[in-house]
């Protein structure tokens, strides 16, 4: 069925860049006859995934959305994708992003912009906005993504799915495609706080693979969930972020946060509003910090390892070959990113701007746990805007950086953060996300609340 709606729809929107038809439908018969015979896998057995394209899918391609990585077919599975195959899930194929991760529209593809299913003249967000369309449009039940400064719960928000970050460490990097390690974080989309939760629970938990995975038990996630769905926040202290929950909203998108909170009291919980100053400095912090780790990261796509290469015909040195490369491989986001990362880890300007953005970054941090002692959870809302129309912003990069305003601070700091839709915006009729934000290793805190309010 998800095949045929992919035939019926994806020529319109975009979403996948792979569709892997024939291995889906032997997945899916394998694990119909597990079922037959009483052997379950797990609560996913024979569930369809889409997986964003810059995780890598063994004998599969992984683009990342860049020429540079053109029909490349990694060696191996991502820790995640294992884990998906293990527990018997299907893999239909690889979906859209910004190129490498890189945007917050999706139309920073070299394969094409996605279109969003609630008007095809609209952005569906990004970067993850191949898995986030696909999953909104009934392409996929659940999805993958990867959300470096809300690169999940943004294009959650615009389709009006749900879209999970985790907390940094307890969902494996391993086999992602780095853009920025210290912020990347692989997550789940679902249609339902519980679908989340459950391909969360799949992925998730430590992996010796990825030096920074957290030996820690997965919190408690599937069971949040239905703890949740009870409908009683009874005790619950829910802080309402001042500095994201303002007059830089747009007035539908204000309106439905504000109902949300409503609602959020209703089932009883404790509403109080929080101060997180420092939140102001995270865009420009993210803009140095995720740039700088992007223009390290991306320096192995040399020519000589991976993908594609350019002037290897005996005229060009090695270096000449190199720069061919990158220069045709590479679109102009990523061309930005890595110039403006060069430059901000440069001997001349470290200190003023690497090193400050680091410094507001624990700044962040600091705020975060002063406000996570008077609350249990935070919210805002996830994005300040709704779904704009495919172009509006491809000229003005700053105004495109801006709308991660509220998404960043959760990645500098490496606590979980979801996006939960909250009903549609009363000036365009398009949907609205609430961004609930928990402590470090407490996801199930967020999950509670979301199934709460859903
Ligand atoms: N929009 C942000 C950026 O462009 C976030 C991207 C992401 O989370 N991968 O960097």
């Amino acid at each position: 069925a998800h095949l045929d709606r992919i035939e019926a729809v994806d020529a319109t929107l975009n979403a996948f860049l792979h569709v892997d038809r024939d291995a889906a439908l032997a997945a899916a018969a394998a694990a119909d006859d597990e079922i037959a015979a009483g052997t379950v896998r797990g609560p996913l057995a024979g569930v369809p995934v889409a997986i964003k394209d810059n995780i890598a899918t063994r004998d599969l391609p992984t683009s990342c959305a860049s020429r540079i990585l053109e029909g490349w077919r990694p060696p191996y599975d991502a820790t995640v994708v294992r884990r998906l195959r293990d527990a018997g899930l299907v893999p239909l194929g690889k979906t859209n992003l910004d190129e490498f991760a890189m945007g917050g529209s999706n139309e920073n593809s070299a394969f094409g912009p996605v279109r969003n299913p609630w008007d095809a003249s609209r952005v569906p967000g990004g970067s993850s906005g191949g898995s986030a369309a696909a999953t909104a449009a009934g392409e996929a039940p659940l999805a993958l993504g990867s959300d470096t400064g809300g690169s999940i719960r943004q294009p959650g928000a615009f389709t009006g799915i749900v879209g999970v970050k985790p907390t940094y460490g307890t969902v494996s990097r391993y086999g992602l495609v780095a853009f920025s390690s210290s912020l990347d974080q692989i997550g789940s989309f679902g249609r339902s706080v519980l679908d989340a939760a459950l391909l969360h629970e799949v992925i998730g938990g430590h992996d010796p693979n990825d030096q920074t995975s957290i030996d820690a038990p997965l919190p408690p996630v599937v069971e949040a969930a239905y703890a949740g769905a009870r409908g009683d926040l009874a005790g619950v202290r829910v802080g309402v972020v001042r500095e994201l929950s303002g007059e830089g909203n747009q007035p539908g998108v204000l309106a439905a946060f504000t109902d949300a909170v409503r609602v959020l009291t209703d089932l009883g919980a404790d509403v109080v509003e929080v101060d997180c100053p420092s939140f102001t400095y995270a865009v420009p912090a993210y803009y140095l910090i995720a740039p700088s780790e992007a223009s390290s990261n991306l320096a192995r796509f040399d020519a000589m390892r991976y993908g594609l290469r350019v002037g290897d015909d005996g005229s060009h040195s090695t270096d000449e070959v190199m720069s061919l490369t990158r220069e045709a491989g590479f679109g102009p986001e990523v061309k930005r990113r890595i110039m403006i990362g060069t430059h901000a880890l440069s001997a001349g300007a470290y200190d003023a701007l690497y090193g400050r953005a680091q410094k507001a970054r624990t700044l962040i941090v600091r705020d975060f746990a002063a406000a996570f002692e008077q609350c249990d959870v935070l919210v805002s809302p996830t994005v300040p805007v709704t779904a704009f129309p495919i172009g509006e912003r491809v000229d003005d990069p700053v105004a495109m950086y801006l709308a991660d305003l509220c998404t960043v601070p959760t990645n500098l700091a490496g606590n979980a953060a979801l996006s939960v839709p909250c009903g549609v915006s009363a000036d365009d009729g398009l949907p609205v996300g609430l961004q609930i934000m928990a402590p470090a290793l407490a996801d199930d805190r967020a999950y509670r609340v979301a199934a709460a309010y859903e």
